[in-house]
């Protein structure tokens, strides 16, 4: 006889029993006596039946088949294998719902998305930036997922008349003032204006054209200097074939560029101004019950955009708009050229 069998042999021995009458022992699981054959386990406990013993075997938390021979144990579950420990505990990717090791998690207004590597290397939703392997081309490129492809703007009169009822409600909301004129422009934009972008895609662009002239002569410890403007010529451009949310979004946060250029000419601070319009693109949008996509600014990586709304919710849940306000005061006061002074 080999080795092995002598092994397979001893193992044999050791599962499978036979007692003696002045050795009977009791089952571990049903107390009674046994008799004749009967089982034990590596840690040797007997029991008198397979049913016996199977009722010491934990469930798989996944599958709830036994967990025979060896198992996983994580935290207090056990799993029969590791593909159900995988299937239970890692997050499912949102489009394929395979669990993935590797993901990536996308907010949108839609809700939360987790991608496995492959889903997340899909073409992407210029708006929400779902992925799908079927997009809607727009007229002008634009590529919408099936949720963004509704009620898109696909006419001048009609983001003309969304920017009226945009600007009307920021006017009776915020007090911005609809005294000037502004031109609506629709249209894709060219590459050097996406360039002033830092990445991230370009919904919307607001232009100043304006003569400063100074206005009398200022008293020290005056807060804001007394500035007019001459010969002024204020556009905004949005980006077509946008869902009417999104463009209602990006219409209120060029307002906002328009409002600060106004109110606080000289400041330079990419961060303030961004802040400050995604925070009235937010505000527009809780107003207009779309309060769901701020997520997307609260989220957004974006040194600038990002950061600059956040840090500008902070400072308004701290004392709202008068400290908002405040702060641009100086901040202005700051960056006026010493000739405006
Ligand atoms: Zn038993
Ligand atoms: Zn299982
Ligand atoms: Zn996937
Ligand atoms: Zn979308
Ligand atoms: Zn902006």
């Amino acid at each position: 006889m080999n080795l092995a069998k002598k092994l397979l042999l001893l193992i044999f021995l050791c599962s499978i029993g036979g007692l003696s009458a002045a050795e009977r022992v009791n089952c571990t699981v049903c107390s009674k006596k046994i008799r004749g054959r009967y089982i034990i386990d590596s840690r040797k406990r007997a029991f008198c039946s397979e049913k016996c013993f199977e009722q010491t075997l934990p469930t798989c938390a996944n599958c709830r088949k036994l967990c025979r021979g060896n198992f996983l144990k994580v935290k207090s579950e056990s799993f029969c294998s590791r593909q159900c420990a995988d299937n239970k505990l890692l997050p499912r990717c949102s489009r394929c719902s395979k669990p993935c090791r590797k993901f990536m998690v996308l907010p949108t207004g839609y809700g939360t998305f987790t991608y496995c590597i492959d889903c997340y290397k899909l073409d992407k939703c210029l708006v929400c930036c779902q992925r799908a392997k079927k997009l809607y081309l727009q007229s002008n490129g634009n590529k919408l997922c099936r949720y963004c492809n509704r009620d898109v703007i696909t006419n001048l009169a009609q983001l003309q008349s969304l920017f009226n009822e945009v600007r009307n409600t920021l006017h009776k909301n915020f007090n911005f003032p609809a005294d000037h004129p502004i031109t609506l422009e629709m249209r894709s934009f060219t590459e050097q204006e996406k360039s002033s972008l830092h990445g991230g895609n370009l919904f919307g662009l607001y232009n100043y054209q304006g003569k400063i002239v100074r206005k009398g002569k200022l008293f020290s410890g005056k807060k804001t200097p007394e500035i007019k403007f001459r010969n002024e010529h204020c556009s905004i451009i949005i980006l077509g074939y946008l869902p009417r949310r999104k463009a209602a979004e990006a219409i209120a946060h060029e307002l906002a560029h328009d409002y600060m250029k106004h109110r606080w000419f000289f400041i330079k601070d990419e961060k303030i101004k961004e802040g400050f319009a995604e925070f009235i693109a937010a505000q527009y949008n809780t107003i207009s019950g779309s309060q769901q996509w701020n997520i997307c600014m609260e989220k957004n990586p974006d040194k600038v955009y990002g950061d600059g709304y956040r840090e500008m919710c902070k400072l308004y849940k701290q004392g709202s708009f008068p400290a908002l306000f405040r702060l641009f005061d100086r901040i202005n006061l700051q960056d006026t050229p010493s000739e405006y002074r």
